[in-house]
């Protein structure tokens, strides 16, 4: 005979949010009132925006969390020199009025805006001319970053496709690269712990495909300075690279998060919650940053709820 457990019919609901997400504040397509009514309609409880090197987004964005019943988390993504590939950390619950915080965003949006006629002198060179004028038109008064030269080089019909646009052109070693990051990994942990937020290396594939001791050994030096968390859901992220990743929280201590990494229009392939369709976030990665930023203890880390 079935025990009182197998004949309850257990009705759980489940809460899912998204930890990595972009606004036209910088290089997403969605406004930030845009995107939080998406993330209602998507179904989920909580999301993080997160915009390159600017949190010019946030305040709409949380303005509108009560409006669609989604919880804003205060966020944005720094860049940061890297040996190899391209080094993210995302901060969290941060105070955007922080003035240490204010004073570093207004470093590295200068060496974004040095950054971007270089790129434009070099694709002039290469035979493919864009002005300013074009970027700042596609930007719609957002900050400009690699993607909007892509889209624009895609409208000119320079290239085929967003992809193209970065393997011939725009990525790190191509023709046209240019480098921006100006902080450390050191300074941009220490400017989110600042601004009372936390730290968290986002989608550690793109450090470079190098060996797991690699991943380790920048972990631990991270770890070192700080860090709190490592986004391990990832869209791009194999099942044995996310338990790589996941092994690697629990020997150095770190929340597991996860995010989409959505653009909108700009990655129409990555969709809000789900990324490529393969993502999950639980709540719980919420509750353990919460967790964490206090103090306290929730429990096993990333564990579904
Ligand atoms: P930037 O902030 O100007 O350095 O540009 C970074 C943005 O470029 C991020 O949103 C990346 O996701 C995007 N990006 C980098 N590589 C590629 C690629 N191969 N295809 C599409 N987007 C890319
Ligand atoms: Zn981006
Ligand atoms: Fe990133
Ligand atoms: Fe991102």
């Amino acid at each position: 005979m079935a025990d009182f457990q197998d004949s309850c019919i257990i009705v759980k609901t489940i809460m899912y949010c998204d930890l990595h997400t972009h606004t036209t504040a910088s290089d997403g397509s969605d406004t930030p009132d845009d995107l939080v009514r998406k993330a209602a309609e998507t179904g989920l409880s909580a999301i993080a925006v997160t915009d390159h090197d600017t949190v010019a987004g946030l305040p709409e964005a949380v303005a509108c969390g009560p409006e669609y019943h989604v919880e804003i988390i205060p966020g944005l993504e720094l860049s940061v020199l890297a040996e190899t590939g391209n080094m993210h950390i995302l901060g969290y619950f941060i105070d955007p009025e922080a003035e240490y915080l204010k004073k570093i965003l207004k470093k590295v949006q200068a060496a974004r805006a040095e950054r971007n006629p270089r790129i434009l002198e070099l694709l002039t060179d290469l035979g493919r001319p864009l002005t300013m004028n074009d970027l700042e038109e596609i930007a719609h008064g957002g900050q400009i970053g690699r993607p909007h030269i892509a889209r624009t080089m895609l409208r000119k019909g320079y290239v085929r496709n967003i992809g193209e646009a970065f393997a011939r052109y725009l990525k790190k070693g191509a023709p046209a690269y240019a480098p921006k990051s100006v902080l450390s990994p050191e300074e941009a942990i220490r400017t989110i712990h600042r601004a009372g937020g936390l730290a968290v290396l986002a989608h550690p594939f793109s450090l470079g495909p190098g060996r797991p001791a690699d991943l380790e050994k920048t972990t631990a030096e991270l770890a070192a300075l700080g860090l709190d968390g490592m986004e391990c859901y990832y869209s791009e992220h194999s099942r044995e690279f996310t338990r790589q990743c996941l092994t690697l929280c629990g020997k150095y201590g770190l929340v597991v998060t996860g995010g989409s990494d959505y653009h909108g229009r700009a990655k129409p392939h990555i969709r809000l919650g789900t990324g490529r369709g393969n993502l999950r976030i639980p709540y719980r990665c919420v509750e353990e940053l919460r967790a964490r930023k206090t103090g306290s203890d929730v429990g096993q880390a990333g564990s579904a709820r």
